[in-house]
């Protein structure tokens, strides 16, 4: 029996008594209806079959006041299970974290204590922190609702960089619930004094989306909250924390370590219809690309009545699948991050309210805003992490009724290993959250802002024998001052010019006569890709062709196009060497750090007809981007040290590279994408390179790197040892990289056993 019959079996076992209701022919249904699309040839890899499960309903243990039953429009024996575990933890004053898909009532579990605590006691007040501000006024606009029933006693409000300066001053006197941002909260600590009322009655903190934060943004968000809580006990405030958490592996752990609370976790008691998951090997069609595959089977959907999203994982093949998607009757449109806020509440009123069919989206669509739910989630393409997986399949299923998932997979390595192992890919575990422990220089600027905030005697800041080491070199760099035996911020605000989360300066799209009103920005890196001259660029499902990069204004000129080509650029990474920082010797390892410029430049670029796939033209540019970084070099100065045919070296090292990656979170060092990384060939000494972008994080991640490096080598090895695939997967050694020749597990595992058994300190502990 296959791998993959047996979980079709394991599956088939679990739902045996969902088999019997009325809602298996209509699961049946989505998989013929895909094998009536015009080009269907096949593509149909796997099918999996998941039972829905029925809601569960409790009412609270602690009664739920009249007045705010009558608001929200529930009664209390109406709430799902989850909702009332919460509402009771809250009122005995306990910590919780739901993990919960969205539109699955989370919202309702956390505001339902806020107000009832709110309501109880009229000084009290709740602050609500979400990780953009499209959610943050979505949530405010709900509260508006209910306040609203309540009689205006609550007075939500938005407070963020968009507030008009003359409502400011009326939120901090007379708001009691608070929804602002990271970002701003950093900000807003500065001037605690000014919040006083609020900060002094905080009986509650919702910090929602909490998977968000993992990684350098994670150890930043860690950073935030301790100035919070010190802040708040300045006030004497001790409120509850209420979390959520889309499906990650360690929701508890998790918040434990961005928060240091323990909490209680609670589950989704919402239940869900049953949903048919297709894996579609896109490769079996001679002609169409995955990306027009996925527009032509979500038309399909919509042409049977069905409400569809896609998911793409850049902006411009999500706005090709809209251009292609949409036909007259059956509308699709794009939404992604770059549009102004206004369109994109536009579009998500209406997918709400059904006037919309279809939706082609990036990962901007996979944070909680409320479209409700819908009928088909198509992935064109692996999102990268089952986290994310689960995320966008997630978005399908309304209520009770059966949903479709469609994962299109393409010609790249890891969708080949995906399509030879679906099994694999369903029965994965999604990744953990992650905090690295020690990020020196996310400390030591929370410090110095936490000093700014409130000053605090010497003798107080050193007990800690770490943070005293901390707190010397911050005094010895003069970003730290002592005054009678009290150390404060040499500056007075560095708040101003520290932000939370450091962006490079924007690129805005100026589009010619004619054309949307919507202003559009890219960051340095969607400029570089989809913004050369001569570039075809999609905004709003419309064609434009860049005619002009004004480099000063930071500006990209574009005018309408006529033609449906699409432009695919060819981006060459390469590293310099730069300045040798220190070195030292492995075994047959060189092991150096540099200070580098990394330089992405676009060499040359395909202007594509899609409906025929034909290459219209070919394009030569030479716009570049260079950052700063940080590297480590792996050097393998005898690669016959290793004890395999010398020229798999730089194959097994980019294995090696992949494998690392997905070790740096289950060390805590960093979440994946905090390093990135290069392998080196040629010149008789093959490198992995790991590097870091220093423009605003001056990494000490590399460094927990090179001093962790046997145990990163051997955590490696037992992963790709461990991985069931057959020759090498996304989860073990391969990479999306278009370079040739893939890595296979043996080669790879070679290599790093090669490396650990020359490395003079072994294996951790050997
Ligand atoms: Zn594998």
């Amino acid at each position: 029996m296959s791998a993959h019959q047996e979980l079709i079996e394991r599956f088939q076992r679990l739902k045996h008594h969902a088999a019997a209701s009325s809602e298996a022919p209509v699961i049946a249904n989505f998989t013929s209806l895909l094998t009536q699309v015009g080009f269907y040839a096949n593509q149909i890899a796997s099918v999996v079959e998941l039972e829905g499960c029925p809601p569960r309903h409790r009412a609270p243990r602690h009664p739920i006041p009249e007045a705010l039953q009558h608001a929200i429009g529930i009664r209390s024996h109406e709430l799902y299970l989850h909702q009332a575990q919460v509402y009771d933890l809250a009122l005995e004053g306990k910590d919780v974290v739901i993990a919960t898909p969205t539109a699955s009532g989370k919202s309702l579990a956390f505001l339902l204590p806020v107000m009832a605590r709110l309501l109880a006691d009229e000084g009290a007040t709740a602050l609500l922190l979400y990780p953009t501000k499209a959610l943050a006024h979505d949530q405010a606009a709900r509260l508006e609702e209910f306040d609203a029933r309540l009689g205006g006693v609550l007075r939500p409000a938005v407070y963020d960089g968009d507030t008009p300066t003359a409502h400011r001053a009326a939120i901090k006197q007379h708001s009691r619930i608070l929804v602002t941002n990271p970002h701003g909260l950093h900000l807003y600590l500065g001037w605690h004094q000014q919040w006083a009322r609020l900060l002094g009655g905080l009986v509650a903190i919702v910090l929602d989306e909490a998977h968000v934060y993992t990684g350098i943004l994670g150890a930043q968000m860690a950073g935030l909250w301790r100035r919070l809580e010190r802040i708040l006990s300045h006030h004497r405030a001790h409120p509850l924390l209420l979390a959520a958490s889309a499906s990650i592996a360690n929701p508890r752990e998790h918040l434990a370590a961005l928060t240091g609370r323990a909490v209680t976790l609670v589950d989704n008691g919402a239940g869900r219809g049953p949903r048919t998951l297709v894996l579609w090997d896109a490769t079996r069609h001679p002609t169409l690309t995955p990306t027009m595959q996925s527009a032509y089977l979500a038309r399909h959907l919509m042409r049977h009545h069905h409400q569809v999203v896609v998911f793409s994982n850049t902006r411009a093949q999500a706005e090709q699948i809209a251009l292609a998607g949409s036909e007259r009757g059956h509308r699709m449109l794009p939404y992604r991050a770059g549009y102004a806020p206004a369109t994109r509440r536009r579009i998500e009123e209406e997918l709400r309210e059904g006037r919309l069919q279809g939706v082609s989206a990036t990962s901007a669509l996979e944070l909680g805003v409320d479209v409700g739910g819908l009928d088909c989630a198509i992935l064109n393409g692996y999102p990268g992490s089952i986290s994310s997986l689960w995320q966008r399949l997630g978005r399908a299923g309304r209520s009770m009724q059966p949903s479709l998932g469609v994962v299109v997979l393409g010609h790249d390595p890891v969708a080949r290993s995906l399509v030879a192992s679906s099994d694999l890919l369903l029965r994965r575990a999604p990744e953990a959250g992650v905090i690295p422990a020690e990020h020196d220089e996310v400390r030591a600027r929370h410090l110095v802002l936490a000093l700014a905030e409130l000053p605090c005697p010497r003798d107080a800041l050193v007990r800690d024998p770490r943070q005293a080491a901390l707190v010397e070199r911050l005094l010895a760099e003069g970003r730290l001052i002592e005054e009678e035996g009290v150390v404060r911020s040499a500056v007075r605000f560095p708040h101003l010019r520290t932000p939370f989360v450091e962006r490079p300066p924007s690129w805005r799209l100026v589009l010619a006569r004619g054309s949307s009103s919507d202003v559009e920005h890219l960051d340095d890196a969607q400029a570089l890709r989809e913004a050369h001259r001569g570039a075809i660029l999609l905004h709003l499902g419309t064609p434009y062709r860049v005619t002009r990069i004004d480099e000063e204004r930071r500006e990209v000129h574009a005018r309408p196009e006529s033609s449906h080509h699409l432009t695919i650029p060819s981006v060459v990474r390469t590293l310099s060497r730069g300045r040798l920082m220190g070195s030292s010797t492995r075994g047959p390892l060189l092991v150096e750090y540099r200070e580098g410029t990394l330089t992405e430049r676009v060499a040359s670029y395909q202007e594509l007809d899609p409906a025929t796939g034909q290459t219209v033209r070919h394009g030569v540019r030479g716009r570049s981007l260079r950052s700063p970084v940080a590297t480590l070099a792996l050097v393998v100065a005898d690669p016959s040290a290793l004890g395999l045919a010398e020229e798999l070296v730089p194959l097994g090292l980019r294995g090696l590279a992949h494998a690392i990656d997905r070790t740096l979170p289950v060390l805590a060092i960093g979440d994946r994408g905090d390093l990135g990384s290069l392998t080196v060939a040629g010149a008789g000494t093959p490198s992995l390179v790991l590097f870091h972008r220093t423009r605003f994080h001056p990494s000490s991640l590399l460094a927990r790197v090179e001093r962790e490096l046997p145990a990163i080598i051997e955590l490696a090895a037992s992963m790709i040892a461990e991985c069931g695939c057959e020759d090498g997967c996304a989860f073990c050694v391969l990479d999306h990289g278009p370079e040739d020749g893939r890595p296979s597990r043996a080669v790879t595992l070679a290599t790093a056993r090669g490396l650990i058994a020359a490395m003079p300190d072994g294996p951790p502990g050997g």
